[in-house]
């Protein structure tokens, strides 16, 4: 049988290059090898504040640009998260199954509450536990995240199993794919830190829907090693972030880069950089452009459609598991 993948992204935010080179990049490829869901999560949005116009907007947003990256809904099923109540629903039953101290634990629970201080939502913390039924709906054989998303992908795993031990098997236990390269992109402004679409400042990363003079201006601002050589090495880790994008979007080997830059100085490596990542990112751009309202409505509910028929069959064989259904 085909196996099944699951994936998703917040609409918190533009999306940036890491989220489609750790991300959106694997999923398009993916998708023709696996039966693939791929999900707005925009109720994992609502985790951190969120303006409400807003967010509407740019869960609408994010839907464009799955199809403009190349997920093609006549193979993959796009969809709303909010659009199936099934995902609210088995929350709740898997927090009767999940324990707060492993989820005090989690490494972007501890980074988020920092900035809500002593007015930390019951929602962050509970974030792992609505991923987890996110994945588990689908019996999902793989999710296909970045490796900021590790933790939280065994976590669902340890739920799956604790579900399946008391309650008798539900849930099939899934796989973490974590793609060897581009896994992690690092912040602009601080390379010790990831890309990240909720970072406080804007030119730590370049969204896929800048304009090329933005582009320009956030690689011209990125922050270098010292020393002058341009070559892979983790322990220089600005220059490494900057010849790994290079290397993603251009597709041009390791060695090929190198020996592009080798004599040359940063100011070249920064250039040619915007230079690739603008070409790169037009077609995005135009085919974003082009998706009317109706065409994205329809993609939409078809995607709700084919999802909510097999989230409801697991959310009906959970409730009868724990005794809340017949
Ligand atoms: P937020 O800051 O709101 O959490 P984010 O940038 O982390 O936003 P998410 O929507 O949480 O983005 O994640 C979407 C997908 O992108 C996930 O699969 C995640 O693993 C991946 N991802 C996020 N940031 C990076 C990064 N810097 N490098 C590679 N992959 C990433
Ligand atoms: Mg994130």
């Amino acid at each position: 049988m085909t196996k099944r993948i699951f994936s998703g992204a917040q609409p918190t935010g533009n999306l940036h290059l890491g989220n489609y080179l750790g991300a959106l990049k694997n999923w398009v490829a993916l998708q023709h090898e696996y039966e693939s869901f791929f999900c707005i999560v925009n109720l994992h949005a609502l985790t951190i504040p969120q303006d409400p116009k807003l967010l509407l907007e740019k869960t609408r947003d994010l839907a464009r640009i799955y199809l403009a990256v190349g997920i093609d809904p006549q193979v993959s099923t796009i969809f709303v998260q909010s659009d199936v109540p099934e995902h609210a629903e088995l929350t709740w039953v898997l927090n009767c199954v999940a324990r707060v101290p492993e989820l005090e634990r989690m490494t972007q629970y501890k980074e988020k509450a920092k900035k809500q201080q002593e007015n930390v939502l019951v929602g962050l913390l509970d974030y792992p536990v609505l991923m987890a039924s996110d994945i588990l709906l689908y019996q999902t054989d793989l999710v296909p995240v970045g490796n900021d998303q590790k933790q939280h992908l065994e976590l669902t795993r340890d739920i799956a199993i604790r579900f399946n031990r008391d309650y008798g098997e539900t849930f099939k236990v899934p796989n973490p794919y974590i793609p060897k390269v581009g896994a992690r992109i690092m912040s602009l402004s601080d390379p010790l830190k990831k890309m990240s679409k909720s970072d406080d400042d804007p030119n730590s990363r370049v969204l896929l829907m800048d304009d090329a003079d933005t582009v320009v201006k956030k690689f011209k601002r990125a922050v270098t090693d010292s020393g002058t050589e341009i070559r892979f090495d983790e322990s220089r880790p600005a220059i490494n972030n900057l010849l790994e994008i290079y290397h993603l979007i251009t597709g041009k080997p390791a060695q090929t880069v190198e020996d592009h830059f080798a004599g040359k100085g940063y100011a070249q490596l920064k250039g040619d950089l915007a230079e690739a990542t603008i070409e790169f990112l037009r077609p995005i751009q135009q085919r974003v452009r082009e998706i009317s309202d109706e065409q994205l409505d329809a993609i939409l509910d078809q995607g709700r459609e084919k999802a909510q028929q097999i989230a409801s069959v697991t959310l009906q064989q959970a409730f009868e598991r724990t005794g809340l259904s017949v």
